[in-house]
């Protein structure tokens, strides 16, 4: 299964948590990471602190989509993050965006991500790597990406 994976930090050294996220998300058992978007910086929505480094990777898969929920989790407590708030600055955060063409919903796992299509620093990152991507119930990304343009982020080199 293609999978995608959001990932944003905003705490500490933001862009070394992204590296080492993508590092371990390299490591995945069952799984060989595709494609690494490039860095984008982003201001805070709906939450606190510094900017945001943001980021979409692909994997190939052999975890079921809540297995590698789990592991996301797992890479971000060992990144030490704590959730005392909602949308609380947090050094990592990891979101499942896509599961091949699965939809889901359960209690705790809603693929494609409610907000991922939003977002300028998912879409950004998910079309370099992905331009052609459809996102079950939506259709192309692409087709949403005019309406998260007035969104400000910068690429980073
Ligand atoms: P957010 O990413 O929306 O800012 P959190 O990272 O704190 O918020 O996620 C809260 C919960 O969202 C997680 O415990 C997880 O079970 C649930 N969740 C539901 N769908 C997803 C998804 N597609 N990716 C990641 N987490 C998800
Ligand atoms: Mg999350």
């Amino acid at each position: 299964m293609i999978a995608y994976v959001g990932i944003g930090a905003n705490l500490g050294d933001a862009r070394a948590n992204v590296d080492d996220a993508v590092a371990r998300l390299g490591l995945l058992p069952d799984s060989r990471l595709l494609r690494t978007s490039p860095y984008y910086r982003s201001a805070p929505i709906d939450s606190s602190g510094d900017d945001y480094v943001n980021a979409v990777v692909s994997i190939d898969t052999r975890l079921t989509a809540s297995d590698l929920l789990a592991a996301l989790h797992t890479i971000e407590a060992e990144h030490g993050r704590e959730r005392p708030y909602r949308n609380a600055p947090r050094t990592l955060d990891l979101d499942l965006l896509l599961y091949g063409e699965q939809v889901i919903a359960t209690a705790t796992l809603t693929v494609p991500h409610p907000r991922m299509l939003e977002r300028a620093f998912v879409l950004r990152p998910l079309l370099d790597i992905a331009p052609a991507i459809a996102v079950p119930g939506h259709g192309r990304a692409a087709a949403f990406f005019s309406s998260v343009g007035q969104q400000v982020i910068e690429r980073l080199d």
